[in-house]
């Protein structure tokens, strides 16, 4: 094995609080350059928020995050994209009175200068949307909203990119497609923390995983052994899940 690389993202004993609840409750994990981590977890066990923290949106309310070893928790998001951190989210927010096109060309303008940009063209290609480039983007189907958000985070060439459920919606086929879009993303040495309740998904394309619950992680290690682990089954057999 060779030594494990420097992280990129580090989160020490975070904490959000919404009211007297506590979302996140001392979570603590990292991440490196070229690694893909799968954060799993029950409906309601603060994966939406950790995301939601790491990139800005909420500022913790307690531990420490920090970016190549500087700290950026509080940072406000916009800020954090042009360092360098971007994500997805659960359910996509494109400009829909603008076209596919236009939503692109937008996060483009707005993204790392450091780095050269890919063309409109490249992305469009790359991500199954150039039949619609043209469209407004209210008139996506799901699976098109999820792409152009994705394509939207990537257009500002992120160095650390979230992915919160991404793959919900697409079928077999897409899902191997974009496993593997992925997968490239982390070999050009992108880090990227996955959520996602598709456990066959999560297991081809994660090199380990965090599993949370109630705002913890009950376990780190590889999905395979994540799921003989008696904590685990019982969070997931014994809650909502069981269904
Ligand atoms: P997950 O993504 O794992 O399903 P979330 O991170 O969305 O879970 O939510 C974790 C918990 O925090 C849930 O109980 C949820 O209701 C609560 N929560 C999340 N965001 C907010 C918010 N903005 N205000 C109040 N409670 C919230
Ligand atoms: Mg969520």
């Amino acid at each position: 094995m060779s030594p494990e690389p420097k992280p990129i993202l580090n989160v020490a004993k975070l904490v959000k609080r919404f009211g007297g609840f506590y979302a996140l409750d001392g979570l603590s994990f990292h991440v490196a350059s070229g690694e893909i981590l799968g954060l799993v977890g029950p409906n309601g066990s603060g994966k939406t928020t950790a995301i939601n923290v790491i990139s800005g949106l909420y500022a913790p309310d307690g531990g420490e995050i920090t970016l190549d070893g500087a700290a950026i928790g509080g940072v406000a998001s916009h800020r954090l994209v042009h360092r360098g951190i971007n994500r997805t989210f659960q359910i996509p927010k494109p400009f829909l009175s603008l076209t596919v096109r236009e939503n692109i060309a937008v996060a483009l303008a707005y993204g790392r200068a450091a780095v050269a940009p890919p063309t409109v063209a490249e992305l469009l290609d790359d991500y199954r949307l150039a039949g619609v480039a043209d469209r407004p983007a209210s008139d996506l189907n799901s699976a098109q909203q999820k792409m152009l958000d994705l394509v939207r985070a990537l257009a500002t060439r992120p160095r650390l990119l979230l992915l919160d459920e991404l793959a919900a919606g697409f079928n077999p086929a897409e899902l191997d497609w974009i496993a593997e879009r992925i997968k490239a993303l982390a070999a050009s040495g992108m880090a990227i923390v996955v959520v996602e309740h598709l456990m066959g998904f999560i297991e081809h394309i994660t090199d380990r995983v965090i599993v949370l619950n109630a705002g913890k992680e009950i376990f780190e290690g590889k999905l395979a052994a994540a799921v003989r682990e008696p904590q685990v089954i019982e969070v997931f057999l014994g809650g909502e899940h069981a269904a």
